[in-house]
């Protein structure tokens, strides 16, 4: 089995309290990091899974409706921290993507998109479904921004279905073999948001758990610890988001020696991750 080369980043950041995001925490204004990966794989290439944010969140939060997606969430990102400056910093050009795995439709995870005029992108039929002809107030109500989404998007798109992937995991269920050799296996993390995706990962330091948004912080999935209900105004399914937390909790409990990389905890880009130091830009 191929093996990949692994590279946690971040774009940006929005604020958050932390007691959103644990119930029963205080109330602390946290950072709420926008990460991404960078893969790479021996055939397939250079692959992202999400693009975190973009200057391009600002432009396009400015008019009704979704300035009250901008309002609610205050966004910080500096062009040299967007994805492909930062690709192009390490030396991978961004025209040389091949894939982008889109793990959700929120605009944090996919601001970046139109940065890579050649990846291909791969999510979930669910997840794509569920955004892709809504506008105005019911895109704001999903976290979803149509203008983020390259013009190209859908001859562009592979929509999966997880259930046809051809293998099993004891505790994340369903696995999509993305390249037939085990190395990229996605899993279906529903809840957050509709058909969101997850990517259990054949790493050369290991196997890797790209848990997106099932879990934001650590804490989240170590200890069954759920955000505030108030945040369930914003999830697709409070019952799908409990189902999909406790798989990633029983994978962890199963699979100790397996990196689960939730997608804004502070505490794991710190361990794991490529850290840009984030400067206050409004
Ligand atoms: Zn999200």
């Amino acid at each position: 089995m191929p093996k990949l080369k692994f590279e946690l980043r971040s774009s940006g950041y929005c604020t958050s309290h932390k007691n959103h995001v644990l119930a029963g925490a205080k109330r602390e204004t946290i950072r709420f990091y926008a990460t991404w990966a960078y893969i790479y794989h021996p055939t397939k290439g250079h692959i992202l899974f999400d693009t975190g944010y973009t200057k391009r969140f600002y432009a396009a939060t400015k008019k009704f409706p979704s300035i009250i997606y901008g309002k609610m969430t205050p966004t910080f990102i500096g062009e040299k921290e967007e994805a492909w400056y930062q690709l192009q910093e390490k030396g991978v050009n961004p025209k040389d993507i091949n894939y982008i795995i889109i793990s959700h439709f929120h605009a944090d995870h996919v601001a970046g998109l139109k940065d890579f005029p050649n990846a291909k992108f791969v999510a979930s039929i669910e997840a794509y479904h569920d955004v892709k002809d809504k506008t105005g107030i019911a895109a704001v109500r999903r976290a979803f921004i149509p203008e983020l989404l390259p013009e190209d998007f859908e001859s562009r798109l592979q929509l999966v279905n997880i259930c046809e992937g051809g293998c099993n995991d004891n505790h994340l269920g369903q696995l999509f073999d993305l390249f037939d050799d085990g190395s990229f296996l996605l899993c279906d993390l529903t809840g957050h948001a509709k058909g969101q995706i997850g990517a259990l990962l054949e790493t050369e330091e290991g196997r890797i758990l790209l848990a997106a948004d099932a879990a934001w912080v650590e804490e989240n999935y170590k200890n069954m610890h759920l955000p505030s209900q108030i945040v369930r105004l914003f999830f697709d399914s409070w019952v799908d988001y409990k189902v999909s937390l406790k798989k990633v909790h029983d994978f962890y409990l199963a699979n100790r020696e397996v990196v689960i990389i939730p997608c804004h905890c502070a505490a794991t880009i710190e361990r794991v991750g490529i850290h840009e130091d984030v400067s206050e830009i409004g």
